[in-house]
């Protein structure tokens, strides 16, 4: 058996584990099963690809998404791994080859779909070759209290009948309770061992801010990230593709990609965005799972998600790599309406619906939080943050706050007075004495509430009614066409009982924005000006490579690996092996061509 510190170290070129990983592989390694819950970026590959090369056999992995097993293949062969995938876009002659292998012995990781690997096809094309270990990747599939329920997952609890002795393990980057029970339960995990580690994304900034005028807004935040590629989620699909156009009008290389689309467009602007360093993809919330690519700069929502759990995996999807990323959203009380709308429109229970209204009460908690972002969402998935975390816009710029019982008041007394019956708008029109056909119509310009909140302008009003909103003292009845209601807590503000502390909203605009701006750069901003010439330089060449080879530039070398070079700047082939991220045989493949950039550019 291959010892797992000298396949990291030869085969992947990493100098040693990271955070729980080795124990994952020595629990695996020595026959044990295993369910892993790591964020993204974590590294839950190596926790099965290692163990798969040192146990004896192949071993199998269990992953969604055919279009993508075709990149983790071709990962693995560059590091010189025997791998193959089994789906249902193979022709003949490649099915028998896989076949061939495995019953050879000759398969070092083999990939297959869900729905094939319990049918007794497969068993027949396993036939006697060992079997090293099965993973299940994106385990959170199998729950329907998830956000990516696919039904074949189901079928993989039958894998511990199937073929008893074989360890195995579940990984994923969704960790709430409920998933991981599920997870537990229908794979058939219970005497598995669980390693879970830290939720936090520490190189991922977190900024949201209200939205006033969403178009220059987005603009100016990806005017931070030139030069580099993320994703722009939206809501609609119609929106998806008026942003997408709109931001190639403004010159920036920008895709759309949403289900309604014909399917060779839809996974030709998926190979786009691995393949291309520059470019930015516009998306529902379709796209993201399993795309591995290292180096998603920055993620932004121009829309609210339905979830804390939808926006952490989402926003998950920046900065694998560890280097700086960026995630930013922008919101405003519509956001809200609309969600709780699709939420009551939908056909799902009442206790479904009560589950995902409060589900997104816990969101706008976290948008409207004055204190630490980072903190707020931790503790969202039970993790204990100490909070100022410097890296989220409430720690680089600290809101300021302001006692607005009085306020608060007057905002819950324009509801009660007009009857519980009017939307935000209305409300607000009553508050600054806004005498027009509506407030005539009904009487409300002979209340006494009406113009009561003059003091204070439009958006402020607004911002009063979020933050109640957050706050559980009123809620948006979608039964009555989005009418505001008192919650029973807001008793107790009338009363003088409870005092209301309001976030004061950051001025938007050109100046306002660049709070995180130093920390969006990437692998530059690793770098100094005399290593940049250099780092484009090796860039270049990787692109050149990677294009000859049809496959992502990260597949060639990572990043952080470019950034290595530049600064290390390696001469021999024994300084290059010594480079993380190089093994045996990408020196062998790549480490002349490198070499020679490196050489030519300090000669
Ligand atoms: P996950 O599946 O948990 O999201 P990946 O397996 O894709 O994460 O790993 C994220 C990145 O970290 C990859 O580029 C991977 O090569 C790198 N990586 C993983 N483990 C190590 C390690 N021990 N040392 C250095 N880099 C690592
Ligand atoms: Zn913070």
């Amino acid at each position: 058996m291959r010892d797992p510190l000298e396949v990291l170290r030869n085969v992947y070129g990493y100098p040693s584990f990271r955070g729980q990983q080795a124990g994952v592989v020595d629990h695996v390694v020595s026959g044990g099963d295993a369910v892993v819950l790591f964020p993204t970026g974590a590294g839950k590959s190596l926790c099965f690809q290692i163990p798969a090369l040192c146990r004896q056999g192949v071993g199998i992995v269990v992953s969604p998404l055919i279009a993508l097993m075709r990149d983790q293949v071709e990962a693995l062969k560059q590091v010189g791994v025997r791998a193959a995938a089994l789906n249902s876009s193979l022709s003949r002659e490649e099915f028998d080859d896989v076949r061939r292998d495995l019953v050879s012995g000759s398969l070092d990781l083999l990939y297959v779909t869900p729905e094939r690997i319990t049918t007794p096809g497969f068993r027949d094309v396993i036939g006697n070759a060992r079997i090293a270990l099965f993973a299940i990747d994106e385990a959170h599939c199998v729950s329907q209290w998830g956000h990516d329920f696919r039904p074949e997952y189901r079928q993989l609890g039958e894998l511990a009948r199937l073929y008893p002795g074989v360890p195995r393990m579940a990984l994923t980057a969704t960790a709430d309770p409920h998933t991981r029970d599920d997870i537990i339960e229908r794979l058939a995990l219970t005497g598995a061992r669980v390693f879970i580690s830290s939720f936090d994304r520490p190189n991922i900034a977190y900024e949201i801010v209200e939205r006033d005028q969403p178009r220059q807004q987005l603009l100016r935040f990806l005017s931070r990230h030139k030069g580099a590629s993320g994703i722009v989620y939206c809501l609609s699909r119609a929106k998806v593709e008026e942003t997408a156009e709109w931001l190639e009008a403004q010159g920036i290389r920008a895709l759309p990609y949403h289900a309604g689309m014909e399917r060779g467009v839809r996974d030709a602007n998926q190979d786009a965005f691995l393949k291309e360093e520059e470019l930015c993809l516009v998306a529902t919330v379709a796209f993201g799972m399993g795309i591995d690519k290292p180096n998603v700069r920055y993620v932004a929502h121009l829309d609210l998600p339905g979830s804390v759990e939808a926006y952490y995996q989402e926003t998950g999807r920046a900065g694998r790599d560890g280097l700086p990323s960026e995630v930013w959203m922008a919101y405003g009380m519509a956001d809200v309406i609309q969600r709780g709308r699709m939420i009551d429109g939908g056909n799902s229970s009442d206790d479904v619906k009560r589950v995902e209204r409060a589900k997104l009460n816990a969101l706008l908690g976290i948008c409207e939080t004055a204190g630490c972002r980072r903190q707020a969402i931790l503790a969202h998935f039970g993790e204990a943050h100490a909070g100022q975390c410097g890296n989220c816009d409430t720690c680089l710029k600290p809101v300021d706050t302001w006692e607005g019982t009085e306020a608060a008041i007057k905002a819950l007394a324009a509801i009660y007075r007009t009857g519980e019956r009017f939307g935000t708008g209305h409300v607000i029109d009553v508050l600054l004495g806004n005498d027009n056909d509506k407030t005539r119509r009904f009487g409300h310009t002979e209340m006494p509430v009406f113009g009561a909140g003059r003091d204070l302008p439009l958006k402020t009003w607004q911002s009063v009614y979020r933050q109640l909103l957050a706050a559980g003292l009123i809620r948006v009845d979608h039964d009555a066409f989005g009418a505001l209601k008192l919650e029973p807590d807001a008793r107790a503000v009338f009363r003088h009982e409870r005092e209301v502390h309001f976030r004061k909203d950051r001025p938007t605009g050109r100046k306002a924005d660049r709070t995180l701006s130093s920390s969006a750069k990437g692998a530059r901003s690793q770098l100094d000006e005399a290593d940049m010439g250099l780092f484009e330089a090796l860039r270049r060449k990787r692109m050149e490579i990677a294009k000859d080879l049809s496959i992502p530039p990260y597949v060639v070398f990572a990043d952080t690996t470019l950034v290595a070079f530049a600064t290390l700047r390696p001469a021999s082939h024994d300084a290059f092996l010594d480079i993380s991220g190089v093994g045996q045989a990408k020196l062998e493949r790549y480490g002349d061509a490198f070499l020679d950039v490196i050489r030519a550019h300090d000669g």
